[in-house]
């Protein structure tokens, strides 16, 4: 008996074509197999030769399955015989009815392929008030049902309709169950995706099983603390509806975003035409839209937005949560990427600053920073803009990528183009798509997004740097990065720069060291010449002077003879200053000859020989030098040179009655010397500059101290020959005391 049903059943939906909508959610199939137990009661209760259940749809009435007593009844054609004022009536009363009387609608009436039963019971389906459907018997027997068939047929249809609601609730129950499960596949996903795009992948997808959406999209605040909103993943649009919403821009405050993204809430729009929120300029076409804000934890972060309505309650809350994991995860990966492209931006930063640091020359480091951006930012090309020499132009000085190509010819003046803009108005200028730039001057007619940072230094613009792309919208987080690498570049531009022109100018200070040194050597040279050739004709000059004075070329007058004396007295300063000069270009050039000396015993010698000229200036010489001091490595003449120019120098600069000291002082490593005198003093000033050559406090001609202004550095000169240092302490009107110090070099003791 079963198999008999379904047989039937299977025929009888696959007659029947183009099915209209009817009130259960339900397939032909899954309905047929839950009304199948109630023909199969039926078929025991009451007599018919066909029987069957017809749904009413928004398209008419639909046999959806039956049974007939013969395999060869055609239950589709036994159907259309049924009388419509039965039917009508059915649907008006919503009662049973039956036609006892016999029914000819046609007069040939063949019994077994029944075309045309005679009598017939008819029973309304209901369900929630409204009739959707009826059980129909029918026989070729005329007169054979009556009220009794009808209060059975009417029970049979009852338990019909409760058999069919079941199946709803069921399939409802099992659709929700469906949807959970479906929600938890996706959330465990989500935890487990990769990367964003897989992300938003799964969220859509699952979006759309929710709300049975043809279109739609995910839409994020990009960047995540701005307004703007982008589109970042859709199905269903196409890629020109995301090219127009992305590039119009859309702002987080409009259109029926606002709504969702202020309220939290789904905003569903049930006629995009007649909702004045609706922004029409973007590109969708639909009708009905769905609005799901995604709430992260720090608030708002995009939507998704789907074509048609949530079905019901049930499902709204569905994609609320389906929201709420979408928008934990995305803001989730979003800061991973966000936090690896901070990385990458740290390391870029690191090598670009040990490859520009690593070089002082100026072309090397232009050369680091572009190359090593251009691979970064994964652009077209990098290059570096300075102004030139005339203050006046840009000039692409280093280019890394195929704008390489116009190095030497891209030349623009300061306000002119992107680059010059830059710098006249001293900030960063992204032009995200050149071809809608009207001014825009192409170099390069490839270069579609440009990115221009503005190199400063000490607040100065010196130059520009500047990434570009063929593809429109390029860049956008690299803005950042470049003005990071521009501050640091600038910085190394510079220091490259003025590394580059110490170099230059210490080259030529050495030059002119040269030169000097030059001069020196032939002044000293002339110098040395001139005193030599002195020497001899001032020999003379002084023998005559000596035999004059002598009266041994005859007797002088008395005014001859001061005149005479005048003379001797001139050539005496001349022949000094000629041994001056030439002991010291001596003490300069000629290596001193050392040997074991007792300082001391240069000392008394020196204290001996000025003895004579210090009584003369009424001036008291006094020998502070203790016994056993240790012998110093060094030349006698030398250093009796010393201390005579030193003792000399007391008794030039000292008023009679005053008293002069010659010290020795044995220290740790040194002898120290000292020539104390009770003077003129020296100022503060001038304590410096006395031990230069020729150098003389006051030497004018005014002045009334004799002297080359060589002593004191000849005495300079000897003493650091010797390895030792030379000094003064002096108080103007006190008096000065000279000092230098030998090393030393043997422990012997005299
Ligand atoms: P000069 O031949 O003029 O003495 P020096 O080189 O010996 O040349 O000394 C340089 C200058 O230092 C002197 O002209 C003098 O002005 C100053 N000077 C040197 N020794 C003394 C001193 N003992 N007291 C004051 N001034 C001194």
């Amino acid at each position: 008996m079963a198999d008999r049903f379904q047989r039937v059943f299977d025929s009888m939906t696959t007659a029947v074509d183009a099915p209209g909508t009817s009130l259960f959610d339900v397939s032909d199939e899954t309905m047929g197999e839950a009304l199948l137990p109630v023909l199969r009661e039926l078929h025991r209760a009451v007599i018919y030769d066909a029987a069957f259940v017809s749904l009413s749809t928004d398209r008419g009435w639909r046999v959806l399955m039956g049974d007939a007593i013969s395999p060869k009844v055609d239950l589709l054609t036994v159907a259309e015989s049924l009388p419509t004022s039965l039917l009508e009536r059915m649907l008006e009363t919503q009662q049973p009815q039956f036609l006892a009387k016999p029914h000819s609608p046609t007069k040939q009436k063949p019994p077994l392929s029944m075309q045309a039963a005679r009598a017939w019971v008819i029973a309304p389906i209901q369900a929630y008030g409204s009739v959707f459907g009826m059980l129909a018997l029918c026989n070729n027997e005329p007169g054979l049902y009556e009220q009794r068939d009808a209060d059975l047929a009417m029970a049979y249809a009852g338990q019909a309709a409760m058999a069919l609601e079941n199946l709803q609730l069921s399939q409802e129950t099992g659709k929700r169950m469906q949807e959970f499960a479906s929600l938890m596949e996706a959330s465990q996903a989500l935890y487990q995706a990769a990367d964003l795009e897989t992300i938003l992948d799964i969220v859509l997808k699952e979006a759309f099983a929710l709300n049975e959406s043809q279109e739609g999209s995910i839409i994020l605040i990009d960047p995540p603390d701005g307004d703007r909103l982008r589109i970042v993943a859709e199905r269903g649009l196409g890629p020109e509806v995301v090219e127009k919403f992305n590039s119009r821009p859309v702002n987080r405050h409009e259109g029926t975003y606002r709504r969702a993204l202020t309220t939290g809430e789904i905003v569903e729009v049930p006629d995009t035409a007649s909702d004045p929120d609706f922004l029409d300029d973007v590109g969708s076409r639909a009708r009905q839209i769905t609005n799901v804000p995604l709430i992260a934890e720090r608030g708002p972060i995009g939507l998704i937005a789907v074509d048609g309505l949530p079905r019901d309650e049930t499902t709204r809350h569905l994609l609320m949560a389906l929201a709420g994991i979408a928008a934990v995860t995305i803001d989730k990966e979003r800061l991973h990427q966000q936090t690896v492209a901070r990385l990458a931006e740290v390391s870029t930063l690191y090598t670009l600053s040990t490859q520009i640091t690593s070089s002082l020359s100026t072309t090397s480091v232009l050369e680091s920073i572009v190359s090593i951006l251009r691979m970064t930012l994964d652009c077209r090309s990098c290059s570096i803009f300075l102004i030139d020499r005339t203050g006046e132009h840009l000039q692409l000085e280093v280019a890394s990528g195929p704008s390489v190509a116009w190095k030497g010819i891209a030349r623009l003046r300061l306000g002119e183009g992107v680059s010059g803009r830059v710098i006249t108005e001293q900030r960063s200028i992204y032009i995200p798509d050149t071809q809608a730039e009207r001014d825009f001057i192409f170099f390069d007619p490839d270069i579609r997004s440009l990115l221009v940072v503005p190199l400063l230094v000490r607040g100065e613009v010196i130059g520009t740097l500047s990434i570009d792309d063929t593809q429109p919208n390029a860049f956008d987080e690299e803005l950042r990065l470049l003005a990071i690498a521009a501050a640091q570049a600038a910085v190394a531009i510079e220091n490259a720069q003025l590394y580059e022109s110490l170099q230059s100018s210490y080259a030529e200070l050495e030059q002119a060291f040269d030169e000097l040194r030059h001069l020196d050597k032939s002044k000293s040279e002339l110098i040395q010449n001139i005193s030599h050739e002195l020497r001899t004709p001032l020999t003379f000059i002084r023998g005559y002077v000596e035999l004059l004075q002598d009266g041994e070329l005859g007797a002088l007058p008395e005014e001859q003879q001061r005149a005479v004396e005048i003379v001797a007295n001139k050539t005496d300063v001349l022949s000094r200053l000629v041994d001056d000069i030439v002991s010291m270009l001596q003490a300069g050039r000629e290596r001193i000859r050392t040997g074991p000396v007792s300082i001391s015993k240069v000392a008394r010698f020196a204290v001996q020989a000025a003895r004579a000229s210090a009584d003369e200036a009424g001036l008291t010489l006094i020998e502070d030098i203790p016994d056993g001091l240790p012998l110093v490595q060094g030349e006698m003449r030398r250093l009796g040179q010393v201390f005579d120019n030193l003792i000399q120098n007391a008794i030039k600069f000292s008023q009679p009655g005053g008293t002069i000291t010659v010290r020795i002082v044995e220290q740790e490593q040194w002898i120290r010397a000292e020539v104390e005198d009770t003077g003129i003093g020296i100022a503060p000033g001038e304590m410096d500059r006395i031990f230069e050559r020729f150098y003389q406090i006051n030497g004018t001609t005014t002045r009334h101290f004799d002297g080359t202004g060589l002593g004191l550095a000849i005495v300079k000169q000897i003493v650091e020959a010797h390895g030792g240092q030379v000094g003064v302490h002096s108080m103007v009107g006190e008096g000065s005391t000279f000092f230098f110090t030998i090393p030393k070099t043997t422990t012997e003791q005299h």
